[in-house]
């Protein structure tokens, strides 16, 4: 099977309105190419450099998902080419993408991301934390960084009825989140996951996008 077969397949069993993002980290443009010229747009990279690189030999309609841990000094490089930031996870980062996005006149999404996982290696706001950014004077003066939901990883196992709790957990934020800060605004209405090996939990714990690398393009 090919890369837009695989695609097309992985569509197929996705509900409509749930985006899906080929995770294209590792793997060449030439890769990319294929998937967008099957009609395929949404790529996520998790390296500031990466996605640099590649969106410059590709296509420009391309949506650019970031969605690694980014560092403050990487942000104006990617503001001018990413669509989405889905690992939003400080109140500086957050500036930081504020005042790029607004000095090159664009508006970017972003994504607040949550620890979930118990894992201590996966990087991640907690409800206080989150509720303190959109608290703050800087998230409400806010032009061009908009918030339009939350992300989140579940801890790498196969413990499904784990991973099932940590996925709802990320929604009950997304609710709660919603119901304090976003009452009136349809604009925050993502919930970014579920990834190759658990995705199908996460369509039913309530995902709108998908990360999606491994099962699209092949082991690393
Ligand atoms: C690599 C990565 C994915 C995709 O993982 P697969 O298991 O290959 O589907 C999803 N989300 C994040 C944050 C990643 O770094």
């Amino acid at each position: 099977m090919d890369i837009s077969q695989r695609i097309s397949l992985l569509k197929e069993t996705i509900p409509a309105g749930v985006t899906l993002v080929a995770v294209s980290k590792n793997h060449s443009p030439a890769m990319i190419l294929e998937a967008y010229e099957s009609g395929h747009r949404d790529f996520g990279e998790n390296r500031a450099q990466e996605l640099l690189a590649k969106c410059k030999s590709l296509p420009e309609d391309i949506n650019w998902h970031f969605i690694g841990h980014l560092q403050r000094n990487k942000v104006k490089d990617i503001v001018p080419v990413v669509h989405m930031i889905h690992s939003v996870e400080s109140l500086r980062l957050f500036s930081e993408i504020e005042n790029e996005a607004s000095h090159v006149k664009r508006v970017v999404q972003c994504l607040l991301q949550f620890h979930i996982a118990r894992e201590e290696t996966k990087f991640g706001l907690d409800l206080e934390e989150a509720v303190s950014i959109l608290e703050s004077d800087i998230y409400k003066a806010a032009t061009h960084a908009r918030i339009a939901g939350v992300m989140g990883m579940a801890t790498y196992t196969d413990d499904i009825n784990r991973i099932r709790e940590e996925f709802s957990n990320l929604y009950s934020i997304f609710s709660l989140l919603r119901k304090q800060f976003f009452r009136n605004e349809e604009s925050f209405r993502e919930l970014s996951m579920g990834m190759s090996g658990d995705y199908g939990i996460a369509l039913e714990e309530g995902s709108t996008i998908l990360r999606i690398g491994s099962l699209i393009f092949g082991e690393r």
